[in-house]
């Protein structure tokens, strides 16, 4: 991968680039590929042109299956050549414990990962305020001079501390009071009411959000309790219930409401 076009030999344009992200979570389009000379006999096929990146990324996967061998130890890193056994490539071990290919001016990075974003990582995604603070009281050892970047939103810290997803769009709500009634029927409670209820029943107009409840001795009452709520209901805002929802139909006692439905038919 590069973000100098100059390097890429028989380039191509990519007509439906996909994107790539990197340690600030910016995505960026896939432009093109072409054939970048590594070293005289040295070349990478497939080379990725990413308008914007700042260094050039090899892929050890793409380097492996062109018919080399990467091999990465502690203190550097060498390409070899799986015909010939010739190192054909040699890289050195960075502080920031990067794998760096050098060529005169030119460097080409095995793995580069934004160091502030890699600490923040390695720290359990600690925030770069607290980051900062331990670099300044040198409480981490090994922990080098990490600036605060730019930006500094994380996408996991967000979903971390999100409690709960975002809601879906709403589907089918209703325009109108009646149009669409939720139902749904509670219970049995370790507590009776006084008048010994177990159960209630709830009616939520999906328009108003107005909530009607009936307490019920038992699950059977529901469809009572439904025919009151309706002849209520339908008297107060002189409009017909258009249509029932119920998310679990297993705690209503369906055969009573699908009797109730055909009468009503
Ligand atoms: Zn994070």
């Amino acid at each position: 991968m590069t973000g100098d076009k100059e390097k890429l030999e028989s380039y191509s344009v990519l007509e439906k680039g996909k994107k790539v992200s990197f340690g600030n979570d910016t995505p960026t389009v896939i432009k093109g590929k072409g054939t970048a000379q590594l070293k005289e006999k040295v070349k990478a096929g497939n080379v990725l042109y990413v308008d914007g990146l700042k260094h050039n990324l090899l892929s050890v996967s793409r380097m492996c299956d062109q018919g080399t061998k990467v091999i990465i130890q502690s203190n550097g890193c060498s390409v070899r050549d799986l015909d010939t056994g010739e190192t054909v490539i040699k890289g050195r071990r960075t502080p920031n414990n990067l794998y760096i290919f050098e060529e005169g001016q030119q460097q080409c990075y095995l793995s580069k990962d934004d160091e502030h974003w890699l600490w923040h990582r390695r720290l359990g995604h600690l925030s770069f305020s607290q980051i900062r603070k331990a670099c300044k009281y040198q409480a981490i050892h090994g922990l080098p001079d990490i600036k605060i970047p730019d930006n500094t939103i994380c996408k996991s810290c967000q979903f971390g501390k999100q409690t709960r997803t975002n809601f879906p769009e709403k589907e089918g709500s209703a325009s109108k009071p009646l149009e669409l009634v939720h139902t749904d029927v509670c219970g049995p409670f370790r507590t009776r009411s006084p008048r010994g209820e177990e159960y209630f029943i709830l009616f939520i107009d999906d328009f108003s959000r107005m909530v009607w409840l009936g307490l019920m001795k038992h699950k059977d009452e529901a469809f009572e309790k439904f025919k009151a709520f309706k002849a209520l209901a339908e008297n107060e805002l002189d409009r017909k219930i258009k249509c029932l929802r119920s998310d679990r139909g297993g705690s209503l006692p369906q055969m009573n409401f699908s009797i109730f439905v055909k009468n009503m038919e």
